[in-house]
Parts: C-alpha cells; structure tokens; sequence
C-alpha cells in the first residue's frame, strides 16, 4: 500500500464513521444543549444567545482564522445592522421582519466595504488599530448626532417580536423555545454557509494569503480583494448577529458599538478555537454560561469579569490552538501517527521517484520543435528571439547603486545561468524581471512589449514566474494543497467569489497537482503538511509551485543553495525536466552543476552585467575570474 492509498484509506474510515453532515451532528448537539444549560443553571436564554454569538463569531472565524486579519472593532457591524434593523422596526418604516434583517445585513455589509477601503491598506497591527479607530468613531457618532435615531444612551427599546396571524390567533416568538428554534436553523444555514466558504477554491486561497501573502500575489490572486471580501462576509455575519439580538432582547443598547462587543468576540473565538467554526460557539457557550453563573453568586457576582478574565488566559496559555483546535489537533496527531505505522510496515520508503515525462503536461505551453526531451540540448541557444529582455536596468537603494545599467537578453527555450559574487545583484535584478520591484530607471520587455511596472501579479499572468532564493510555500498546507494556490489562480484568474463550489478529488485540478508532484518526485510524500519535509523535499516544491503557473519564463534564484550532494543531483534533474519547452533563467553558485546545465551564462559583477557567452567561454574569461577572485587567472 502506498503512504497515497493510506491516507485515503484512513480519511476512508474517518468519512464513513462519521457519514452524516458536520451540520447534521451540531443540531443535534444544539437541541440537547438548552436542557444540559437548565440542569447546570442556565435558562433557554442563555441558549439563545450562545447562537447568536456563535453567529457573530462564524464571521470573525472567516475573518481572522482563514484570512488572518484581526479586527478589533467587529463592533461597529454589529451595531449598524442591530441599529438599522431596530429603528426600522420600531419607526414602523418596515414591518417585515426578513425585510428589516435584511437591510440590517446590508447596511453591515456596505458600511464594511468603507471601512475596509481604509483599513485594508495596511496589514498587521496597523489594520488592527484602524478597525478599532473606526468602531470607536461609530460609538462616538452613535452618541451624539445619531443619537435622535438611535437613543444615544439610552439605546433603541421597544423593538416588536415576529408575529404571525394564523386563524384568529396572534402568535408571537417570544425569546423561549420558539425563538431558540427558529435561530438555530438560521445559525445552522449560517454554519453551512461558512464551512463551505472555507473549503471552497475562494477559502483555501483566503487561507493560503494568510499563510504567505506575498507568495500568494506572486502566482497570480488579487490578495485585497479577497480580503475584502472576507471582510464584507464577517461583517454580513456581525451584522446578522446584531438585528437577531435586537430583536431578541427587543432592546438595542448602547453597547452594541461598545469596544467590549468586539473584544469578546475575538476572546471567544481565540478560547473555542479559531479556524474551526464550531470553536467560536464553543468560546460563546464558556464566556456567556460562566457569566451568567458567576453573576448569580452573591457576594461574587460584582467580581465576574475579574474571574472570567483570570480563567480565559489559563485557557489561552495552556490550550494555544483553542479547546476546538486542540481536540482537532490531538486526533489529527493520531491519524498521522497511525498512517506513518502502517507506511513504515507496508513498505520501504522509495527515496526518490525519477522524475515523469513532462512533455504532454506542459503540452499548452511548450514551444514548438524546441523540446529538450527530444535531446537537441544545445539548439536552443542559437539564434532564438529574445523572450525577455533587461534594458539598461538601474536600481538604487538609498546611496547604494544595486543594479548599474544591466542589459540582459534571453532567448526562447533556453536555460540561461546567470553568476556573480555575493551581493552582485542577482536577486535584484530576478525581482525587477518578475514585477516584484520596480527598477529606479530601465526598462523590461516581454516578447517585445514593454512591460516596464506592470507587478508582480500581471508579470505572472503573462508567464514569468520564480522560485525563490529563500523557499516560500505554504508550511501548514499539504504538498497538494500548496501547488492548488497557483493552479486555482489559472484557473480562476485574479479573484473570484466562488464560496459554494468545490474541488472535487478527481477534479482536472487534482489531477494537475498529482502530475506536478510526480514530476517533482514528491508523490510519496502526500501525508502530513510540508513543513515535515526536508529542505530538498520543500526546494522542489517550491520549483513545482512556480511551475504550476504555467511560465513561459521561469527563474530559479539559487535552485541547489544549502542542498546534500543527493539532494543537488535530483532538484538538477527536476530543473532539466522542467525547462523542456521552456525557457530557464538560473541564478546558482554551484558552477558544475550549472555549468552543465546552462546553453549560455551571463555574469554580474557588483551590478554591471561584465560577461555573457556560452560555459566554455565564459570559464575561461579574465574579466570573470578578476571579479570571482580579485585576480586574472594565468
Ligand atoms: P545577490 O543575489 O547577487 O547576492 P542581491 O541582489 O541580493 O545580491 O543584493 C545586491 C545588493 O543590493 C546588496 O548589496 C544588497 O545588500 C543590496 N540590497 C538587496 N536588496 C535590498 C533592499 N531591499 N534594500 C537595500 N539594499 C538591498
Ligand atoms: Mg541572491
């Protein structure tokens, strides 16, 4: 058995013992939880709300478990959708209940695409700050000039309940067990939604631009809008919480823009577990059980927040994953565990499957009679058009000159070193050929067209791509989910909202990652994530997601840098099979290797381009061993 056919045997076992719907077993879970809160202490109240939060702790789990932003002020969604909602019923403009909760929602929504217009600009604390700022002003504003509409201090009360006229009775869902019901199917739609989001094509690439944002620019998605994206969701999300709260309390107070609600709600979703979905209504369910109860002690209930405080960071100190991620984690452990057992009995390991043909894979993009599978190594090298060009390339950082009036040609179909010494600007000039810097001055071309600041992205989109000096994959996805970020890139372009589709296992998709992986000699290393692999394991990985992109152009920027003599001979092999159709840019300090490899080597020498010309010249060229050893050679 191979360790592929193991673990889709263990996930096997896993799917068939637990053959119904996640949703499924958490609304059973959800109708034994209002009995287990009245025989602990608690009320069909307190069930109702732990939903709700749950609700507003689904969007936050999108939001910063899956795309990794950290807003702190959640708060200003959920107040504008509690606020909306509420004074859209209580005026009496719409009596409508889905019609007012819908325009609470939208009202979050379109109130969230401002804010992210601002707060996305920036990443990490920054965007923290601003999203905090914002839900402050929103307090503020709350208070006073909106304060005829939304009772300032006071808050919004009398917001009507649902009622329905049936016969000649007036039914109304009072916050008992009908309401309790009723929100629970809505939270269950809500939990649906969200799971699928985040294994949709749209949540994996929202998972792998947390993972590595700029890897994930670097192959072709267009990050801020994903995050935006993302945002608008969790707001949606925030908002929903807030109108259904309204409604339920018949109140909205003025806390609901309060730093507390945004506070809580990321407190809750850290405790429960993020990145789960069901780990924020388990964060919910702690925080609002155990303040209800500690409120009740007399002589204690003052004290409930100093309690609740002290227990959340012993929670958060010893369970770093969250109580969800750590249940999770502990079993995943185990499967692990078990899957390897069983490889290691099975089978010895292989170390290291030859590389497959790659001819029909890159089929698409192969150039016409110049495969290099068909053995005429040297052909390319002589005579072909220029695919990309450097002009002239200058790039200053600050006084330093990186980069002096670099002119650099390289021709279709074939693979180009380019040398140099430490520090000659090898990995300046790949990033300015790439789009990933902007050159001071100069210009790059790409089939003739001038394609001088065009970016990263576009750079990529037209069939330049890299592999990195320094690996950059995605260390908590696995090897096949880490060549679906740029797969999913051509195949869906710069950004789509795809939530309710899927990627099945015997998609072209999968198929595409399986070929990619045994041509990088990596299909029996399936299990696990890549941060298990071995540094010459993740240097090919790090060749297949460049390859997944379907370059015309590929550079390799130092391919063999800190491999074993082993490793070197197959990360070689898998450069040669890949650059069949192809043309190869190739910085590395391994001369043999590249020396053997290359139809034409240029030479860098402290930012100017001092050589260029086939192996054997440029070995015995004085201007390149002055520059590698501070000396002409005799
Ligand atoms: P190589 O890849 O040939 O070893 P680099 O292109 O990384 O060299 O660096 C060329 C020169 O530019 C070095 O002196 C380096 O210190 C400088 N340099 C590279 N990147 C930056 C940067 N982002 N900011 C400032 N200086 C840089
Ligand atoms: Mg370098």
């Amino acid at each position: 058995m191979t360790a592929q056919q193991l673990a889709a045997h263990a996930n096997g076992v896993r799917r068939r013992a637990f053959a119904l719907p996640v949703e499924v077993w958490l609304t059973l879970a959800l109708c034994v939880m209002p009995f287990v809160l009245l025989s602990a202490g608690g009320s069909v109240d307190t069930a109702i709300r732990i939903l709700l939060w749950g609700i507003f702790g689904l969007g936050f789990d999108i939001l910063f478990g899956y795309a990794g932003l950290l807003s702190f002020g959640q708060a200003a969604f959920f107040g504008t959708g509690g606020f909306v909602t509420a004074y859209l019923l209580v005026s009496g403009i719409v009596t409508s209940f889905p019609l007012a909760i819908g325009a609470g929602v939208l009202a979050s929504m379109a109130f969230s695409v401002l804010v992210g217009f601002v707060a996305l600009r920036r990443v990490g604390i920054y965007f923290s700050m601003i999203t905090f700022a914002i839900s402050e002003l929103c307090f503020f504003i709350q208070h006073s000039i909106l304060a005829p509409w939304t009772g300032g201090d006071n808050g919004l009360p009398g917001v009507p309940h649902p009622t329905w006229q049936v016969g000649d009775t007036l039914l109304e869902l009072k916050p008992d067990w009908g309401m309790y019901a009723v929100i629970l199917a809505i939270f269950i739609a809500t939990f649906w939604f969200a799971r699928r989001l985040v294994t949709s094509p749209f949540g994996r690439v929202l998972n792998a631009i947390r993972i590595n944002a700029d890897r994930s620019l670097a192959v072709g998605h267009n990050i801020q809008r994903y995050k935006m994206a993302a945002f608008v969701v969790a707001a949606g999300y925030a908002g929903l919480a807030g109108t259904l709260i309204g409604i339920f309390q018949s109140y909205v107070g003025p806390d609901a823009f309060a730093f507390d609600t945004s506070g809580q709600v990321v407190m809750q979703t850290v405790v429960g577990g993020m990145r789960t979905l069901i780990g924020p209504l388990v964060g919910a369910a702690l925080w609002i059980y155990l303040r209800d109860i500690l409120q009740q002690i007399p002589g204690i209930g003052g004290m409930w927040k100093l309690i609740l405080g002290a227990l959340f960071i012993l929670a958060i100190t010893t369970m770093r994953r969250g109580i969800v991620g750590e249940i999770q984690h502990f079993f995943y452990k185990r499967r692990l565990a078990a899957a390897s057992l069983a490889l290691a009995a099975s089978e010895k390991l292989t170390a290291f499957a030859p590389p497959a043909a790659p001819a029909e894979f890159f089929a698409g993009r192969a150039v016409p009679g110049r495969s290099r599978a068909a053995g005429d190594e040297r052909s390319a090298a002589e005579g072909g058009v220029p695919v990309i060009e450097a002009r002239h390339i200058r790039k200053e950082f600050g006084g330093l000159v990186a980069l002096d009036d670099v002119c650099l040609s390289v021709r279709e179909g074939e693979i180009m070193g380019l040398i140099g010494p430490n520090g000659a600007g090898k990995s300046t000039l790949f990033r300015i050929l790439t789009g990933e810097m902007a050159a001071t001055s100069g210009e790059m071309h790409f089939r003739g067209r001038n394609i001088t600041g065009i970016g990263v992205r576009e750079a990529c989109r037209m069939g330049i791509s890299k592999s990195y000096q320094i690996v950059q994959v995605y260390p908590e996805l696995s090897l096949r989910e880490n060549l679906l970020v740029p797969l999913l890139a051509r195949s869906r372009g710069a950004f789509r909202f795809d939530v309710l589709s899927r990627i099945k296992p015997d998609s072209e998709l999968m198929k595409e990652a399986d070929r990619l992986l045994a041509m990088m000699g990596l299909n029996d290393r399936l299990g696990g994530p890549v941060s298990d692999l071995s540094y010459g394991e993740k240097r090919r990985l790090e060749i297949g997601i460049a390859l997944a992109t379907h370059p015309e152009v590929l550079l390799l920027d130092e391919p063999l840098a800190g491999l074993s003599p082993d490793e070197r001979v197959q990360v070689v092999r898998v450069i040669k099979s890949a650059s069949a159709g192809r043309t190869v840019l190739v910085v590395e300090h391994d001369m043999d290797s590249l020396f053997g490899l290359a139809d034409r080597v240029a030479v860098l020498h402290m930012g100017r381009n001092i050589a260029v010309g086939p192996p054997a010249q440029i070995r015995d060229d004085p201007a390149v061993h002055t520059a590698y050893l501070g000396v002409p050679s005799e």
